[in-house]
């Protein structure tokens, strides 16, 4: 999001100023809005509130509707210059041309829609399932829903990470801090309140008890009731802020746009030479203007880069079936070019099935000494209780357990202990707290007995954020100065085996309830440490090693300890024993690097453990210095810089953030480290057939433009004539160009290097491969006519015709791999496509004997012996680029010296 607030357009007039609720106090709010704040509304209110406000959305962008979009298929310019010319032909000479003309044009348009319709839907969908969730009170239950569903009134729940889904008046909050970048242009959180704000003027930063409209919860928690929905917020006010980013190109599309515009240029001034000599040659003036026109239409590639648009929206909606949502279109293209993967452990690398696997008292016992109750005076409070009021778990209505892995199988543990949540709550409840914070690695909340008489606070986390703090330790019923060496020797040996380790501790001292929360994470007792083992996925081994295959390095960064982190680093193959130079860098470590050496320690670094999310930032950056092109997982708050930093930010589906989504390239819906390979392998797939297609269209369009341009230079007549080129280049070429999306993945996709980013989607021989295909098929074609009339054969116009169309068809076949042969990849491997070769070759059959397409399309029954010589000469074609694709296999053919595989 913008960090300032320039640009912004004031209020539509006529736009009703809003109701000056931050002045109003909480209770005047939730009554004026007829709510509860502990039931929420009630259905038949939001039912009658939705009909009246309408959805929470924001109307930004215009939407095409399908007859838009089918209309837009006829504003094409070229398209127009064609039909202009073709209605200039009819009056001056030839009326019949026009229809078929228009039946082209008419044919591709149809074509060009439903793949635009298809793309637009695939995104629209893509789209929604992207889109936050808000939760809500109604009825006395807790929902989670869309945020177009809300209604003013309703009761709002807000966490660290949550994008703000309406304009909120607060009720209830601990430590709710909320960035407001997009709105004020205040780059650091504020701290909100309850309390209203006096002045009915004070600009939107000082509402310290509104939240608006798509700004983040940066901490803490909260609660509140909607003021005000859709374009009545104060966002839906700038809405104008929101439109940026809808049209942009990707990369490949610009690259695309200007070769396109270079080749128009070219293919117009080829044009123009061969309108000029035919007329010394004394042909019609108007058949050389319609064949100019109609080549210079067929030849201008200006569609690929919509073509572009098309697979990766399609190749987006393909993802989604395999785990991955594309966020922003460019990501697909640039998937196959990551050389860095840098992965979060937890849930992504792991299974995120956490359970406590060892409980170790304070001198490593494992121990029955834990049933002891700290005694606090009357109110003793044993271990397992503790750990239990430590957490922000939930039980949902059917006794299931909901919240942070990490703490329901803490939670779980000591249920089996015997320690029951509800009543210990019941007992002890909570009146304070510090949440957990990465940073921080620990969490603190503070308790006080119902009737007030004790007062604990329990700290969880880290065990060297824990352990250092503590000044006793409880060791066998009784409270002992604490070994702090020892204790985190302890630690230590657990981490090493995989474990995660929290410690324990509680402030269990008569506290005076006045004194400052953070100062009870001092001076405490030590009560013990607990290793949960959360195992390394199934699958993930195989996807790292798929990753080193495919030259793709894979880096493990965590807020676990480095003990831990190596220990499941190793499993998984990120960090090979006895590989020298691969290292465990810490964010101790890290932080004491300047940028320089930081640059240089990165090449080694495979685990960056108890890092925070800031230093990822860092590490991306230092990668993207030394060239790489970084995809990076995230899921909290903070790592949303890092998310945008990185060439292809990744967030968590599941477990994620709002905050972090938005930010993302990717989400992971299933939260998997397998899935960002398959990812990667999908957009080389992609990027694969985009290159495919750019090397048939390119290599089509110059065997025609070769043929028309060289025809009259060896002395042959007009080779083709108009209504053939459009027929070639709208129809018969149309569809195999489009299945070539449908091929599949080659073998090797996943064993060469990484694609260099700025490299050139004509790099590795494309662009000769177009020149001399283009020379050949039209070799091809002029070596037929030339043949045919001097041989006396009356067909020889059709014939022509027959071989360039034929020979772009065996052409398709063959390019379907750059290396790999036809005869290996099997005719099957791609049924779409051999479906559309059969669908042209029976069309050209069709104009060829069908005597109404006859006159229509100019041409002539061949007989058999011809039909089997232009078949033959067009399988020309198809051998000549497998001897190609043999020579790139053999001896390295367009191979980029400084990039072998
Ligand atoms: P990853 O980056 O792989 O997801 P992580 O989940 O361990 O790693 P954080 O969530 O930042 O990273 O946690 C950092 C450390 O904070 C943990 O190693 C643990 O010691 C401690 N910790 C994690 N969750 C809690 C919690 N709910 N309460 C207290 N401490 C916690």
């Amino acid at each position: 999001m913008s960090s300032s607030n320039a640009g912004i357009t004031p209020a539509p007039a006529g736009t009703p100023p809003s109701t000056a609720w931050h002045t109003l106090t909480a209770t005047a709010t939730v009554e004026s809005l007829h709510t509860n704040v502990h039931t929420g509304l009630g259905m038949p209110d939001v039912q009658r509130l939705r009909a009246e406000h309408g959805d929470n959305v924001l109307e930004t962008a215009v939407k095409r509707g399908p007859l838009r979009m089918l209309l837009a298929q006829f504003t094409d310019v070229m398209v127009l210059v064609l039909l202009a010319a073709a209605a200039i032909a009819a009056f001056v000479g030839d009326p019949e041309d026009i229809i078929a003309i228009i039946a082209i044009v008419l044919l591709n348009a149809t074509l060009g829609f439903v793949q635009e319709y298809r793309a637009e839907k695939a995104m629209a969908a893509l789209g929604a399932m992207a889109a936050a969730t808000a939760r809500v009170r109604r009825e006395g239950a807790e929902h989670t829903i869309a945020p177009q569903e809300l209604v003013p009134g309703d009761i709002v729940l807000l966490e660290a990470g949550t994008v703000v889904p309406a304009d909120l008046r607060l009720l209830e909050l601990a430590q709710l801090s909320v960035e407001e970048a997009a709105l004020t242009g205040e780059s650091l959180p504020v701290q909100k309140t309850t309390a209203p704000t006096l002045d009915a003027d004070a600009p939107l930063g000082d509402r310290t008890a509104m939240v608006y409209k798509g700004t983040n919860i940066a901490s803490g928690r909260g609660v509140g009731v909607v003021v005000a929905t859709g374009m009545r917020t104060e966002l839906g006010r700038i809405a104008a802020l929101l439109r940026a980013d809808t049209h942009l190109q990707t990369p490949l599309q610009q690259r695309l746009t200007s070769l396109g515009r270079w080749l128009a240029v070219t293919v117009l001034v080829v044009c123009v030479a061969i309108f000029v000599t035919g007329l010394i040659r004394g042909e019609p003036v108007v058949l050389m203007f319609m064949t100019a026109v109609s080549l210079a239409v067929a030849a201008i590639p200006e569609a690929l880069p919509a073509v572009i648009t098309v697979s990766l929206a399609l190749g987006a909606r393909r993802m989604v079936k395999h785990h991955a949502l594309i966020r922003r279109l460019p990501a697909v293209e640039t998937l196959g070019s990551v050389t860095y993967v840098c992965t979060d452990k937890t849930g992504t690398l792991t299974e995120n099935r956490m359970h406590v696997d060892a409980v170790r008292t304070v001198d490593n016992q494992p121990g029955e000494s834990l049933a002891a109750a700290v005694p606090l005076s009357e109110a003793p409070l044993a271990f397992a209780q503790a750990l239990t009021l430590c957490t922000d778990v939930q039980l949902t209505k059917d006794g299931a357990l909901l919240g942070d892995p990490t703490e329901t199988a803490l939670v779980r543990w000591a249920a089996e202990q015997g320690v029951e949540m509800s009543s210990l709550r019941t007992a002890w409840p909570r009146t304070g707290e510090l949440p957990f914070t990465s940073e921080r690695a620990r969490m603190t909340t503070v308790h006080a007995t119902a009737n007030g008489a004790h007062r604990v606070a329990c700290t969880k986390g880290a065990p060297e954020r824990v352990i250092p703090a503590c000044t006793r330790m409880w060791q066998q019923g009784a409270l002992v100065p604490v070994d702090a060496a020892a204790v985190m020797a302890y630690a230590e040996a657990m981490a090493a085996s995989g474990l995660r380790v929290l410690a324990m501790a509680i402030n269990s001292d008569q506290q005076p309830t006045g004194a400052a929360i953070e100062s009870l994470e001092d001076q405490q007792v030590l009560l013990a440490l607990v290793g949960l083992l959360d195992p390394p996925r199934a699958e993930a081994r195989e996807a790292v090693r798929t990753c080193h295959t495919a030259g793709i390095r894979v880096v493990m960064i965590t807020g676990d300890h480095p003990a831990t982190a190596r220990a499941i680093a190793s499993r998984l193959d990120i960090i090979k024993d006895g590989v020298g130079d691969q290292e465990v860098l810490t964010g101790a470590v890290l932080r004491t690097l300047d940028d320089e050496a930081l640059l240089a320690r990165v090449e080694h670094a495979r685990v960056y453990a108890r890092v925070t999310p800031e230093d990822k930032l860092r590490i991306v950056t230092a990668l993207q210095s030394r060239g790489e092109y970084a995809a990076m997982t995230g899921d909290g708050v903070n790592d949303a810089p890092a998310l945008k930093r990185a060439n292809i930010g990744i967030a968590m589906g599941r477990g994620g953030t709002d905050v972090a989504r938005e930010a993302a390239d990717m989400v992971l819906l299933d939260d998997n480290f397998a899935t960002i390979v398959v990812a990667v392998r999908e957009g080389r797939r992609i990027y694969d057939n985009i290159r495919r297609f750019v090397r048939f269209v390119l290599s089509t369009n110059a065997g025609e433009i070769w043929t028309l341009f060289l025809a009259p230079l060896i002395g042959l007549p007009l080779p083709l004539l108009p209504i053939h080129i459009l027929w070639m280049n709208l129809v018969t070429d149309g569809l195999p160009g489009l299945t070539l999306a449908a091929e599949p993945a080659e073998a090797d996709i996943m064993e060469r290097p990484p694609r260099p980013p700025q490299e050139s989607i004509l790099a590795h021989g494309l662009w000769q491969h177009a020149v001399w295909v283009g020379l050949l098929m039209a070799a091809l074609a002029l070596g037929t006519q030339a043949w045919a009339i001097r041989t006396g054969h009356g067909h020889w116009q059709t014939m022509t015709f027959t071989v360039l169309t034929v020979s772009q068809l065996t052409h398709v076949l063959a390019i379907r791999s750059e290396r790999t042969s036809l005869f290996r990849l099997g005719l099957l491997s791609n049924p779409l496509l051999l479906l559309a070769v059969g669908a042209s070759l029976g069309l050209q059959l069709a104009i060829i004997y069908v005597p109404v397409l006859n006159s229509l399309f100019r041409t002539e029954p061949l007989s058999a012996g011809e039909l089997v010589l232009c078949l033959a000469v067009s399988t020309v074609v198809l051998l000549a680029v497998e001897l190609e694709k043999y020579l790139i296999r053999r001896r390295g053919l367009y191979a980029d010296p400084a990039r072998s595989p």
